[in-house]
């Protein structure tokens, strides 16, 4: 699923609005809908790729693009302290087949230790 068939792929266009917190050319950041944390932005490549395990096989550099945002992100929400989840298949409760990053800070973390 991409193009006209994807919410992230909507989102990252401009097609359909979010709260965008940081974007730049390959990578756009957003609040996510339904907050699980204080801070809860996903951090979302412009390219389309399932999930973080296609990405990191198809293009790792972007991945690692990926991750500097979220420190900047964290650095500005939640003193650089932060949760990074990739959900990753239905049954892991990925439900958005658009490669995201759930960074989760703030006072309470969902889930306890990991
Ligand atoms: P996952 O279940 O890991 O695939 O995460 C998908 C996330 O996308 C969920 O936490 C949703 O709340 C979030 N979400 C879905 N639609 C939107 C939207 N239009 N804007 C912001 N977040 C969204």
């Amino acid at each position: 699923m991409s193009g006209n068939d994807c919410i992230f792929c909507a989102i990252t266009s401009g097609a359909i609005p979010a709260e965008i917190v940081e974007s730049t050319d390959t990578i756009v950041a957003f609040r996510d809908i339904a907050p699980k944390a204080d801070v809860h932005v996903l951090i979302v490549p412009r390219e389309h790729h399932a999930n973080v395990v296609d990405l990191a096989a198809a293009n790792p550099a972007l991945l690692a693009d990926m991750a500097a945002m979220a420190g900047r992100v964290a650095d500005a929400q939640c003193n650089g302290e932060f949760r990074w989840v990739f959900n990753t298949g239905p049954r892991a409760g990925q439900s958005v087949f658009h490669v995201h990053g759930h960074l989760l800070g703030g006072s309470e973390l969902p889930w306890g230790d990991a």
